[in-house]
Protein backbone atom coordinates (compact mmCIF):
# COMPACT_ATOMS: atom_id res chain seq x y z
CA UNK A 1 0.00 0.00 0.00
CA UNK A 2 1.20 3.54 -0.39
CA UNK A 3 2.09 6.20 2.03
CA UNK A 4 -0.16 8.45 2.10
CA UNK A 5 1.35 11.72 1.78
CA UNK A 6 1.17 14.67 4.01
CA UNK A 7 0.87 18.03 3.01
CA UNK A 8 4.21 19.55 4.62
CA UNK A 9 5.75 22.81 5.42
CA UNK A 10 8.77 21.26 6.25
CA UNK A 11 12.14 21.62 3.78
CA UNK A 12 12.66 18.57 1.25
CA UNK A 13 14.14 15.65 2.41
CA UNK A 14 17.93 15.85 2.53
CA UNK A 15 17.73 19.75 2.01
CA UNK A 16 19.22 22.22 4.64
CA UNK A 17 18.18 25.88 5.37
CA UNK A 18 21.86 27.42 5.29
CA UNK A 19 21.22 30.12 8.45
CA UNK A 20 22.92 33.25 9.65
CA UNK A 21 25.71 32.15 12.57
CA UNK A 22 26.28 28.77 9.82
CA UNK A 23 26.34 30.94 6.40
CA UNK A 24 29.66 32.98 7.21
CA UNK A 25 31.16 29.85 7.48
CA UNK A 26 30.29 29.05 3.84
CA UNK A 27 31.36 32.38 3.14
CA UNK A 28 34.37 31.84 4.73
CA UNK A 29 35.34 28.47 2.43
CA UNK A 30 34.14 29.97 -0.65
CA UNK A 31 36.13 33.49 -0.19
CA UNK A 32 39.28 31.18 0.61
CA UNK A 33 38.65 29.17 -2.69
CA UNK A 34 38.31 32.19 -4.77
CA UNK A 35 41.29 33.35 -3.56
CA UNK A 36 43.62 30.58 -3.82
CA UNK A 37 42.03 29.47 -7.51
CA UNK A 38 43.09 33.22 -8.81
CA UNK A 39 46.42 32.43 -7.74
CA UNK A 40 46.07 29.58 -10.03
CA UNK A 41 44.72 31.72 -12.38
CA UNK A 42 41.05 30.55 -12.69
CA UNK A 43 38.58 32.36 -12.93
CA UNK A 44 34.67 32.13 -12.23
CA UNK A 45 32.27 30.47 -14.60
CA UNK A 46 28.36 30.40 -13.19
CA UNK A 47 26.27 27.83 -15.60
CA UNK A 48 22.19 26.92 -15.09
CA UNK A 49 20.91 24.49 -12.97
CA UNK A 50 19.29 22.56 -14.73
CA UNK A 51 20.50 20.85 -18.41
CA UNK A 52 18.43 19.06 -20.96
CA UNK A 53 19.37 15.57 -19.59
CA UNK A 54 21.41 13.80 -22.34
CA UNK A 55 24.20 16.72 -21.21
CA UNK A 56 24.13 14.07 -18.11
CA UNK A 57 23.83 11.02 -19.58
CA UNK A 58 25.92 11.44 -22.48
CA UNK A 59 28.95 12.86 -20.07
CA UNK A 60 28.91 10.71 -16.75
CA UNK A 61 27.50 7.79 -17.99
CA UNK A 62 24.27 5.67 -18.43
CA UNK A 63 25.98 2.82 -16.07
CA UNK A 64 26.59 4.89 -13.23
CA UNK A 65 24.50 5.57 -10.42
CA UNK A 66 23.86 8.80 -10.85
CA UNK A 67 21.87 8.41 -14.42
CA UNK A 68 20.25 5.62 -12.99
CA UNK A 69 19.39 6.37 -9.94
CA UNK A 70 19.81 9.78 -9.04
CA UNK A 71 18.51 12.07 -11.22
CA UNK A 72 16.21 14.97 -10.71
CA UNK A 73 14.45 14.61 -14.08
CA UNK A 74 11.41 15.81 -15.24
CA UNK A 75 9.31 17.26 -18.36
CA UNK A 76 9.06 20.83 -18.88
CA UNK A 77 6.10 22.60 -20.02
CA UNK A 78 7.54 22.56 -23.33
CA UNK A 79 8.01 18.56 -22.88
CA UNK A 80 11.66 19.00 -22.74
CA UNK A 81 13.46 16.68 -20.55
CA UNK A 82 15.13 18.29 -18.08
CA UNK A 83 17.54 17.57 -15.02
CA UNK A 84 18.43 19.33 -12.14
CA UNK A 85 22.61 19.34 -12.52
CA UNK A 86 23.70 16.79 -10.25
CA UNK A 87 26.88 17.24 -10.89
CA UNK A 88 29.60 20.24 -12.59
CA UNK A 89 31.60 18.89 -15.18
CA UNK A 90 29.32 18.04 -17.89
CA UNK A 91 27.42 21.33 -17.95
CA UNK A 92 31.18 23.08 -18.00
CA UNK A 93 31.93 21.12 -20.93
CA UNK A 94 28.50 21.64 -22.52
CA UNK A 95 29.04 25.87 -22.20
CA UNK A 96 32.80 24.95 -23.13
CA UNK A 97 31.74 23.73 -26.64
CA UNK A 98 28.78 25.94 -26.71
CA UNK A 99 30.72 29.01 -26.12
CA UNK A 100 33.80 28.07 -28.15
CA UNK A 101 35.75 28.37 -25.80
CA UNK A 102 38.31 26.62 -27.35
CA UNK A 103 38.89 29.33 -29.90
CA UNK A 104 42.00 31.32 -30.79
CA UNK A 105 41.05 34.45 -28.20
CA UNK A 106 40.92 32.74 -25.29
CA UNK A 107 44.28 31.47 -23.27
CA UNK A 108 45.03 28.15 -23.00
CA UNK A 109 44.44 26.20 -20.63
CA UNK A 110 40.87 27.49 -20.08
CA UNK A 111 40.92 26.98 -16.25
CA UNK A 112 37.62 27.83 -14.30
CA UNK A 113 35.99 27.01 -11.64
CA UNK A 114 32.58 27.24 -10.13
CA UNK A 115 30.66 26.59 -6.59
CA UNK A 116 27.02 25.83 -6.00
CA UNK A 117 23.93 23.35 -5.29
CA UNK A 118 23.54 20.21 -6.83
CA UNK A 119 21.37 17.67 -6.66
CA UNK A 120 21.24 14.05 -6.32
CA UNK A 121 18.04 11.57 -5.33
CA UNK A 122 20.14 9.65 -2.95
CA UNK A 123 19.79 8.23 0.38
CA UNK A 124 20.34 11.19 2.83
CA UNK A 125 22.71 10.56 5.69
CA UNK A 126 25.20 12.12 7.52
CA UNK A 127 27.55 13.73 4.47
CA UNK A 128 25.30 13.03 2.11
CA UNK A 129 22.51 15.26 0.66
CA UNK A 130 19.81 15.90 -2.25
CA UNK A 131 20.59 19.07 -2.48
CA UNK A 132 24.21 19.18 -1.65
CA UNK A 133 27.35 22.16 -2.71
CA UNK A 134 30.23 22.27 -4.64
CA UNK A 135 33.24 23.88 -5.36
CA UNK A 136 34.76 22.63 -8.62
CA UNK A 137 37.50 23.33 -11.16
CA UNK A 138 38.10 22.59 -14.44
CA UNK A 139 41.31 22.97 -16.93
CA UNK A 140 41.05 22.50 -20.74
CA UNK A 141 43.34 22.34 -23.34
CA UNK A 142 46.66 20.39 -21.32
CA UNK A 143 47.79 17.14 -21.93
CA UNK A 144 50.76 17.94 -19.75
CA UNK A 145 51.48 16.09 -16.74
CA UNK A 146 52.05 19.09 -14.76
CA UNK A 147 48.39 19.84 -14.95
CA UNK A 148 47.07 17.32 -13.20
CA UNK A 149 50.05 17.51 -10.49
CA UNK A 150 49.14 20.99 -9.88
CA UNK A 151 45.31 21.33 -9.96
CA UNK A 152 45.91 18.34 -7.36
CA UNK A 153 48.19 20.35 -5.41
CA UNK A 154 45.64 22.81 -6.06
CA UNK A 155 42.92 21.19 -3.80
CA UNK A 156 45.47 20.37 -1.40
CA UNK A 157 46.66 23.56 -0.97
CA UNK A 158 42.87 24.81 -0.39
CA UNK A 159 42.54 22.55 2.70
CA UNK A 160 45.66 23.28 4.49
CA UNK A 161 44.61 27.06 4.02
CA UNK A 162 40.54 26.31 5.74
CA UNK A 163 43.06 25.01 8.17
CA UNK A 164 42.28 20.96 8.18
CA UNK A 165 45.40 18.35 9.36
CA UNK A 166 44.21 14.98 8.49
CA UNK A 167 43.41 14.49 4.90
CA UNK A 168 45.61 12.04 2.00
CA UNK A 169 45.69 12.16 -1.54
CA UNK A 170 45.10 8.96 -3.07
CA UNK A 171 45.72 8.10 -7.10
CA UNK A 172 45.05 6.04 -9.78
CA UNK A 173 45.17 5.78 -13.54
CA UNK A 174 42.44 4.98 -15.49
CA UNK A 175 44.29 4.83 -18.74
CA UNK A 176 43.15 5.14 -22.50
CA UNK A 177 41.08 3.78 -24.69
CA UNK A 178 43.00 0.76 -25.72
CA UNK A 179 44.19 0.72 -21.18
CA UNK A 180 40.74 0.19 -20.96
CA UNK A 181 39.74 -2.51 -23.54
CA UNK A 182 42.74 -4.66 -22.20
CA UNK A 183 41.60 -4.16 -18.62
CA UNK A 184 37.81 -4.80 -18.89
CA UNK A 185 38.18 -8.32 -20.41
CA UNK A 186 40.84 -9.06 -17.42
CA UNK A 187 38.60 -7.96 -15.00
CA UNK A 188 35.30 -10.05 -16.58
CA UNK A 189 37.39 -12.76 -16.76
CA UNK A 190 37.96 -12.34 -12.78
CA UNK A 191 34.69 -11.69 -11.63
CA UNK A 192 32.44 -14.04 -13.57
CA UNK A 193 33.66 -17.05 -11.52
CA UNK A 194 32.25 -15.06 -8.65
CA UNK A 195 29.26 -13.89 -10.49
CA UNK A 196 26.97 -15.28 -8.03
CA UNK A 197 28.49 -13.45 -5.10
CA UNK A 198 27.90 -10.31 -6.41
CA UNK A 199 25.04 -7.91 -5.98
CA UNK A 200 22.33 -7.23 -8.11
CA UNK A 201 23.80 -3.59 -9.51
CA UNK A 202 27.14 -5.38 -10.03
CA UNK A 203 26.43 -8.60 -11.69
CA UNK A 204 24.27 -6.27 -14.29
CA UNK A 205 27.02 -4.19 -14.54
CA UNK A 206 29.24 -6.71 -14.84
CA UNK A 207 28.78 -6.78 -18.79
CA UNK A 208 27.79 -3.66 -19.95
CA UNK A 209 30.54 -1.65 -17.76
CA UNK A 210 32.58 -3.79 -15.33
CA UNK A 211 34.59 -1.23 -13.79
CA UNK A 212 31.47 -0.08 -12.41
CA UNK A 213 31.87 -3.07 -9.80
CA UNK A 214 35.03 -1.87 -8.13
CA UNK A 215 33.38 1.79 -7.88
CA UNK A 216 30.65 -0.49 -5.39
CA UNK A 217 30.22 0.78 -2.18
CA UNK A 218 28.31 -3.39 -1.40
CA UNK A 219 30.32 -4.88 1.48
CA UNK A 220 30.40 -8.05 -0.71
CA UNK A 221 31.03 -7.09 -3.57
CA UNK A 222 33.78 -4.84 -2.20
CA UNK A 223 35.43 -8.39 -0.95
CA UNK A 224 34.83 -10.06 -4.00
CA UNK A 225 36.84 -6.57 -5.45
CA UNK A 226 39.53 -6.34 -3.24
CA UNK A 227 41.46 -9.29 -5.28
CA UNK A 228 40.58 -7.68 -8.49
CA UNK A 229 43.66 -7.57 -11.54
CA UNK A 230 44.75 -3.84 -11.03
CA UNK A 231 44.30 -1.60 -14.27
CA UNK A 232 47.87 -0.18 -13.72
CA UNK A 233 49.15 -3.61 -15.32
CA UNK A 234 47.61 -3.18 -18.11
CA UNK A 235 48.34 0.12 -18.51
CA UNK A 236 49.46 1.18 -22.39
CA UNK A 237 52.72 2.65 -23.04
CA UNK A 238 51.23 6.14 -23.51
CA UNK A 239 49.24 5.79 -20.66
CA UNK A 240 51.83 4.17 -18.66
CA UNK A 241 54.39 7.14 -19.49
CA UNK A 242 51.98 9.86 -18.20
CA UNK A 243 51.00 8.24 -14.92
CA UNK A 244 54.79 7.96 -14.21
CA UNK A 245 55.36 11.47 -14.86
CA UNK A 246 52.61 12.18 -12.54
CA UNK A 247 53.80 10.22 -9.50
CA UNK A 248 57.34 11.47 -10.58
CA UNK A 249 56.60 15.27 -10.08
CA UNK A 250 54.64 14.11 -7.05
CA UNK A 251 57.84 12.75 -5.77
CA UNK A 252 59.86 15.94 -6.92
CA UNK A 253 57.31 18.81 -5.33
CA UNK A 254 57.86 16.15 -1.90
CA UNK A 255 53.70 15.15 -1.65
CA UNK A 256 52.87 12.00 -0.03
CA UNK A 257 50.09 9.93 -1.64
CA UNK A 258 48.69 6.81 -1.73
CA UNK A 259 48.12 4.72 -5.18
CA UNK A 260 44.62 2.89 -5.18
CA UNK A 261 44.36 0.38 -8.25
CA UNK A 262 40.86 -0.11 -7.57
CA UNK A 263 39.62 3.49 -7.48
CA UNK A 264 37.95 4.12 -10.79
CA UNK A 265 35.64 7.12 -9.15
CA UNK A 266 31.41 7.23 -10.26
CA UNK A 267 31.64 8.70 -13.48
CA UNK A 268 32.42 7.20 -16.42
CA UNK A 269 34.19 10.27 -17.97
CA UNK A 270 37.24 9.83 -16.68
CA UNK A 271 40.69 8.84 -18.45
CA UNK A 272 44.71 8.44 -17.21
CA UNK A 273 44.79 10.22 -13.16
CA UNK A 274 41.83 9.95 -11.28
CA UNK A 275 42.40 10.87 -7.59
CA UNK A 276 40.59 11.25 -4.36
CA UNK A 277 41.17 13.19 -0.99
CA UNK A 278 39.90 11.56 2.01
CA UNK A 279 39.67 12.88 5.32
CA UNK A 280 41.03 11.11 8.60
CA UNK A 281 38.95 13.02 10.70
CA UNK A 282 36.94 11.12 13.19
CA UNK A 283 33.38 9.92 12.40
CA UNK A 284 33.25 10.69 8.81
CA UNK A 285 32.45 7.73 7.90
CA UNK A 286 31.53 6.25 4.25
CA UNK A 287 31.35 9.96 3.78
CA UNK A 288 34.88 10.35 4.19
CA UNK A 289 35.90 11.50 0.56
CA UNK A 290 35.90 15.30 0.26
CA UNK A 291 37.49 15.73 -3.09
CA UNK A 292 37.27 14.25 -6.30
CA UNK A 293 38.60 14.11 -9.43
CA UNK A 294 40.62 13.86 -12.72
CA UNK A 295 41.57 13.77 -16.35
CA UNK A 296 39.03 13.39 -18.86
CA UNK A 297 40.37 13.49 -22.32
CA UNK A 298 36.90 12.36 -24.70
CA UNK A 299 34.55 14.75 -22.94
CA UNK A 300 34.88 18.12 -25.06
CA UNK A 301 34.09 15.61 -28.12
CA UNK A 302 31.86 13.58 -26.78
CA UNK A 303 29.74 16.48 -26.07
CA UNK A 304 30.91 17.82 -30.08
CA UNK A 305 33.67 20.18 -29.34
CA UNK A 306 36.94 19.57 -30.60
CA UNK A 307 39.64 16.76 -29.28
CA UNK A 308 40.32 18.78 -26.22
CA UNK A 309 42.12 16.96 -22.66
CA UNK A 310 40.51 17.99 -19.65
CA UNK A 311 41.21 17.98 -16.18
CA UNK A 312 39.30 19.20 -13.16
CA UNK A 313 37.55 18.17 -9.42
CA UNK A 314 35.01 18.88 -7.10
CA UNK A 315 35.22 19.18 -3.39
CA UNK A 316 31.35 18.77 -1.39
CA UNK A 317 31.14 22.14 0.81
CA UNK A 318 28.94 19.98 3.02
CA UNK A 319 31.21 17.68 4.21
CA UNK A 320 34.16 19.82 4.05
CA UNK A 321 32.48 21.63 6.97
CA UNK A 322 31.99 18.25 8.67
CA UNK A 323 35.68 17.50 8.55
CA UNK A 324 35.82 21.36 10.15
CA UNK A 325 34.33 20.51 12.80
CA UNK A 326 35.65 17.05 13.72
CA UNK A 327 39.42 18.51 13.41
CA UNK A 328 37.74 20.98 15.49
CA UNK A 329 38.67 24.03 13.15
CA UNK A 330 37.97 27.51 14.45
CA UNK A 331 36.76 29.46 11.25
CA UNK A 332 36.25 33.42 11.48
CA UNK A 333 32.88 34.86 11.62
CA UNK A 334 31.25 38.06 13.03
CA UNK A 335 29.82 40.79 11.20
CA UNK A 336 31.42 43.63 13.60
CA UNK A 337 29.19 46.15 14.29
CA UNK A 338 31.00 49.53 14.94
CA UNK A 339 28.04 51.77 16.17
CA UNK A 340 24.94 51.16 17.78
CA UNK A 341 22.66 54.25 18.29
CA UNK A 342 20.21 54.27 21.35
CA UNK A 343 17.67 56.49 21.12
CA UNK A 344 14.98 57.14 24.07
CA UNK A 345 11.79 58.90 22.96
CA UNK A 346 9.78 59.77 19.84
CA UNK A 347 11.35 63.05 19.57
CA UNK A 348 14.73 61.67 18.39
CA UNK A 349 13.50 58.89 16.43
CA UNK A 350 14.31 61.18 12.90
CA UNK A 351 17.50 61.88 14.25
CA UNK A 352 18.67 58.30 15.16
CA UNK A 353 18.05 57.59 11.20
CA UNK A 354 19.68 60.42 10.27
CA UNK A 355 22.93 59.18 12.58
CA UNK A 356 22.84 55.51 11.31
CA UNK A 357 22.81 56.61 7.64
CA UNK A 358 25.57 59.21 8.10
CA UNK A 359 27.37 56.34 9.87
CA UNK A 360 26.96 54.05 7.41
CA UNK A 361 27.99 56.42 4.35
CA UNK A 362 30.89 57.12 6.29
CA UNK A 363 32.19 53.42 5.66
CA UNK A 364 31.06 51.82 9.15
CA UNK A 365 28.61 49.58 10.28
CA UNK A 366 25.74 50.82 12.14
CA UNK A 367 22.18 49.88 13.79
CA UNK A 368 20.04 51.33 16.23
CA UNK A 369 16.65 50.69 18.31
CA UNK A 370 13.45 50.84 16.14
CA UNK A 371 11.14 49.36 19.12
CA UNK A 372 11.16 52.66 21.02
CA UNK A 373 12.64 50.00 23.61
CA UNK A 374 13.30 51.31 27.41
CA UNK A 375 17.28 52.75 27.66
CA UNK A 376 18.07 49.43 29.30
CA UNK A 377 16.54 46.61 26.66
CA UNK A 378 18.56 49.03 24.40
CA UNK A 379 22.16 48.44 26.41
CA UNK A 380 21.19 45.08 25.93
CA UNK A 381 21.20 44.55 22.81
CA UNK A 382 24.26 46.94 21.35
CA UNK A 383 26.07 44.33 24.08
CA UNK A 384 24.65 41.02 22.47
CA UNK A 385 25.78 42.47 18.44
CA UNK A 386 29.21 43.84 20.69
CA UNK A 387 29.24 47.28 19.73
CA UNK A 388 32.36 48.90 19.16
CA UNK A 389 30.58 52.37 19.78
CA UNK A 390 27.29 52.77 21.67
CA UNK A 391 25.90 56.42 21.04
CA UNK A 392 23.27 57.57 22.79
CA UNK A 393 20.80 60.16 22.21
CA UNK A 394 17.59 61.58 24.21
CA UNK A 395 15.49 64.16 23.72
CA UNK A 396 17.66 66.46 26.00
CA UNK A 397 20.74 65.74 24.07
CA UNK A 398 19.17 66.68 20.93
CA UNK A 399 18.15 69.89 21.95
CA UNK A 400 22.07 70.44 23.03
CA UNK A 401 22.59 69.12 19.80
CA UNK A 402 25.12 66.67 21.33
CA UNK A 403 25.44 63.24 21.07
CA UNK A 404 27.12 60.70 24.56
CA UNK A 405 29.60 58.42 22.35
CA UNK A 406 30.96 55.48 24.28
CA UNK A 407 33.52 53.02 24.08
CA UNK A 408 32.87 49.43 25.06
CA UNK A 409 35.68 48.29 25.55
CA UNK A 410 37.51 50.85 27.77
CA UNK A 411 34.14 52.54 29.07
CA UNK A 412 35.89 55.72 28.00
CA UNK A 413 32.94 58.21 27.63
CA UNK A 414 32.96 61.49 25.39
CA UNK A 415 30.13 64.30 24.37
CA UNK A 416 30.74 64.86 21.16
CA UNK A 417 28.47 67.49 18.71
CA UNK A 418 26.02 65.95 16.34
CA UNK A 419 27.57 67.83 13.56
CA UNK A 420 31.00 66.30 14.91
CA UNK A 421 29.46 63.05 13.71
CA UNK A 422 27.63 64.27 10.36
CA UNK A 423 31.16 65.64 9.59
CA UNK A 424 33.53 63.50 11.02
CA UNK A 425 32.59 60.08 11.97
CA UNK A 426 35.86 58.27 11.47
CA UNK A 427 37.81 61.04 13.55
CA UNK A 428 35.30 60.49 16.53
CA UNK A 429 35.88 56.81 16.26
CA UNK A 430 39.70 56.48 16.19
CA UNK A 431 39.72 58.98 19.35
CA UNK A 432 37.95 56.60 21.16
CA UNK A 433 39.51 53.39 19.78
CA UNK A 434 43.17 54.40 19.93
CA UNK A 435 44.04 52.99 23.57
CA UNK A 436 47.55 51.92 24.33
CA UNK A 437 48.58 55.27 23.44
CA UNK A 438 47.89 56.55 26.86
P1 LIG B 1 30.31 9.20 -3.07
O1 LIG B 1 31.16 8.05 -3.49
O2 LIG B 1 30.52 9.63 -1.66
O3 LIG B 1 28.86 9.01 -3.41
P2 LIG B 1 30.71 10.51 -5.55
O4 LIG B 1 31.72 9.66 -6.18
O5 LIG B 1 29.29 10.34 -5.94
O6 LIG B 1 30.81 10.41 -3.94
P3 LIG B 1 31.49 12.93 -6.88
O7 LIG B 1 30.40 12.85 -7.85
O8 LIG B 1 32.86 12.67 -7.34
O9 LIG B 1 31.16 12.02 -5.61
O10 LIG B 1 31.43 14.35 -6.14
C1 LIG B 1 32.57 14.99 -5.58
C2 LIG B 1 32.36 15.31 -4.12
O11 LIG B 1 31.08 15.87 -3.90
C3 LIG B 1 32.39 14.11 -3.20
O12 LIG B 1 33.70 13.77 -2.89
C4 LIG B 1 31.66 14.64 -2.00
O13 LIG B 1 32.52 15.45 -1.19
C5 LIG B 1 30.61 15.50 -2.61
N1 LIG B 1 29.32 14.78 -2.72
C6 LIG B 1 28.93 13.91 -3.68
N2 LIG B 1 27.67 13.50 -3.47
C7 LIG B 1 27.24 14.14 -2.36
C8 LIG B 1 26.00 14.15 -1.63
N3 LIG B 1 24.95 13.44 -2.03
N4 LIG B 1 25.92 14.91 -0.53
C9 LIG B 1 26.97 15.67 -0.10
N5 LIG B 1 28.15 15.71 -0.76
C10 LIG B 1 28.30 14.95 -1.87
MG1 LIG C 1 27.71 9.19 -5.12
Amino acid sequence: MKEEKKMSYQRPKGTNDILPGEVEKWQFIEETARLLFNDYQYQEIRTPMFEHIEVITRSVGGTSDIVTKEMYDFYDKGERHITLRPEGTAPVVRSFVENKLFGPEYTKPYKVYYTGPMFRYERPQKGRLRQFHQIGVEAFGSENPATDVETMMMAMDFFEQLGMKQFHLVINSLGDLETRQNYRQALIDYLTPHQEKLSEDSQRRLNENPLRVLDSKDKGDKAVVANAPSILDYLSEPAKKHFDEVVAMLDALEVPYQIDHNMVRGLDYYTHTIFEIMSDAQGMGAQNTICAGGRYNQLVAELGGPETPGFGFALGIERVLLVLEAEAVLIPTGNPLDAYVVNLGEAVNIEALKLVQSIRHAGFSADRDVLNRKAKGQFKTADKLNATLVLTIGESELEAGMVNVKAMATRKEIQVPLTEIYTNFSAVYDELTKEEDK
